[in-house]
């Protein structure tokens, strides 16, 4: 079972008070059942927000956006119990009274600890449609190449950060990520030698507005990409073939991924027999 992962952009309840509440804790145990416990005696409601306490710090970040229409205290009152609580370091809260309030208070945006840009599917999927109008089948060689070109760069990011050892010897673990940012549901497949394998993407977000707009395309933005990334973590060429794909009728997308045997050129190798 998995669950969406939903990041506010905004809070919108007309008629009712909100306010967005950031708090800095220091990472320890119960920190947030303290902060929360003392933000609900407030008759506060809290609603969507985010929290972030990487194992590798000793400071975390609890914002969330929270209807105070109810509250029974004002907002000067909350912020200085807040800030008396041991586990707080620092308390901001800024409020809205007309129903509607944008997230502003955080930037810039980061996937672990990288600048992120949130880019919805449906723009990546019209930018897409839009190369295709323009030019034609040759989009394709454009999207795959832009794509390999990310799954390059993604893997040598992930070399430098964990080293190219434990990116491979965590290979199937490290294809999760796909799933954590949402390009599909991933499962992994090792198949005989331990650099092929199948990767089944069920609701893979390219395949799925193909097929609502029956073109019945494949794969061109994952297929690239996966070839970048796996041909970057082995240093070696390799080919990624969608074998199945949900624009096909299929129930899910399946790439069949393999190592390019090396081939010596047939002239090299005469070359070599004659030496
Ligand atoms: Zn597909």
């Amino acid at each position: 079972m998995r669950y969406p992962k939903d990041l506010a952009v905004w809070e919108y309840a007309p008629g009712r008070r909100l306010a967005q509440i950031v708090l800095r804790l220091k990472n320890v145990k119960g920190a947030l059942a303290q902060v929360s416990n003392a933000v609900s005696e407030s008759d506060i409601n809290m609603l969507s927000g985010f929290d972030s306490a990487s194992s590798a710090s000793s400071v975390g970040v609890w914002s969330f956006f929270a209807d105070i229409t109810d509250s029974r205290h004002d907002l000067e009152t909350l912020r200085r119990k807040l800030l008396a609580l041991p586990v707080v370091i620092g308390v901001e809260i800024l409020l809205a009274d007309d129903g509607f309030m944008v997230d502003k208070h955080h930037f810039p945006v980061r996937l672990s600890n990288r600048r992120a840009l949130i880019l919805r599917t449906d723009a990546i999927n019209e930018m897409v449609s839009h190369m295709w109008s323009v030019f034609g089948s040759g989009a394709a060689t454009i999207i795959d190449q832009m794509a390999e070109a990310i799954g390059r760069f993604t893997a040598e990011e992930l070399i430098e950060d964990f080293g190219k050892e434990f990116v491979v010897s965590t290979l199937e673990e490290v294809l999760q990520t796909y799933t954590a940012q949402g390009f599909a549901e991933i499962e992994v497949v090792r198949g005989e030698d331990p650099e092929s394998m199948t990767v089944h993407a069920k609701n893979l977000f390219e395949c799925e507005a193909n097929a609502l707009s029956k073109l019945r395309r494949k794969s061109l933005f994952f297929r690239g990409h996966l070839r970048g990334f796996m041909s970057t973590i082995f240093h070696a060429d390799f080919e990624v073939t969608e074998v199945q794909c949900v624009a096909e009728g299929d129930e899910a997308c399946s790439f069949a991924v393999a190592r390019v045997e090396s081939v010596v050129p047939r002239v090299a190798a005469s070359s070599e027999a004659r030496d």
